[in-house]
């Protein structure tokens, strides 16, 4: 059994209002099609269909204020609450005490040591990773929890090699903005498929995109939009060459943003989550928090 789990920072279950929230009028076919035909709002509840559980997850975990990536993530990836461990939801980035505890309970490091194979699958461009080396920039949470399983994060080689994806998932903005051009370009739905094979590498695969916090941040909705049919037709991808019985296909969040452009700032909604596979009610069970997504993962990896 092995887990490609699929992040997308800044998602939330928002009003079901097409001026502000793209997820009211994106065409997800795929995923609505794994949620009873349901959109993904708030409204929406916990589905249960043949192949998928979705299920309204809590990110505040009791502490007061609007959650943030640094402790969020650090929650997600240790199973620990983070943001109640160090008195406040805090971010994006995370500070000293969150890195010590990431330092301690990575998850990625915790598989890597129990002899499970367990990687980031997202690539990051030299410059990004020159700026963390010398001190400019700190990683992420998630970069920096990978980064204790003592595995170097991918580059563009493993882009090329197709080893991991870019965030974007199709190379389609390195090109534009960064201008990489020595890797190979793909449709959401090549990158999808390249995904879920790369994932079979792994007990523990895991997927991380940022734009759609961005989106969320600075707009415009139209990018919203796109971005979110983009990410359905990666599902589609996967779900072309996945099969239900040999793991579990998960997509996660941090904290909301995007599901509500009218403010610029997170919000303070449940976030998705989305689990696929035979295995869905054993994941499932009791899931109710970002506190839970680590204990799930070792009922799947360890047969807890
Ligand atoms: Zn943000």
């Amino acid at each position: 059994m092995h887990i490609l789990t699929l992040f997308l920072d800044g998602i939330g279950l928002g009003e079901n209002d097409p001026e502000k929230n793209p997820f009211a009028v994106a065409d997800m076919p795929t995923l609505h099609e794994l949620t009873n035909g349901k959109r993904w709002l708030a409204g929406t509840g916990r589905q249960e269909s043949d192949r998928a559980i979705f299920i309204p997850t809590d990110p505040r975990l009791d502490v007061a204020g609007r959650p943030q990536s640094g402790t969020g993530q650090a929650t997600m990836l240790t199973g620990l609450n983070v943001p109640k461990m160090i008195g406040r939801h805090y971010g994006p980035k995370p500070e000293a005490q969150t890195r010590e505890i990431i330092a301690e309970h990575s998850y990625f490091k915790k598989l890597v040591k129990h002899d499970k194979k367990a990687h980031l699958l997202t690539a990051y461009p030299h410059g990004l990773l020159h700026d963390i080396e010398r001190g400019k920039t700190l990683r992420s949470s998630i970069q920096q929890a990978a980064h204790e399983s003592g595995n170097p994060l991918f580059t563009v080689e493993d882009v090329v090699a197709k080893r991991a994806l870019t965030a974007e998932w199709t190379t389609d903005m390195w090109q534009k903005y960064l201008k990489i051009s020595d890797v190979p370009e793909y449709s959401p739905r090549e990158a999808g498929q390249i995904l879920a094979r790369v994932s079979r590498d792994y007990d523990f695969a895991f997927h991380s995109h940022w734009f759609t916090d961005r989106v969320g941040h600075r707009g415009p909705f139209t990018k919203g939009v796109e971005l979110l049919e983009t990410f359905d037709a990666v599902m589609a991808g996967i779900l072309d060459e996945w099969n239900d019985d040999e793991g579990l296909i998960i997509v996660i969040s941090d904290h909301g943003n995007m599901e509500d452009l009218s403010v610029r700032h997170h919000t303070g909604n449940d976030i998705p989550t989305l689990i696929i596979g035979n295995q869905k009610s054993v994941f499932a069970e009791n899931y109710s928090a970002l506190t839970d997504f680590v204990p799930a993962c070792d009922k799947i990896l360890f047969g807890l």
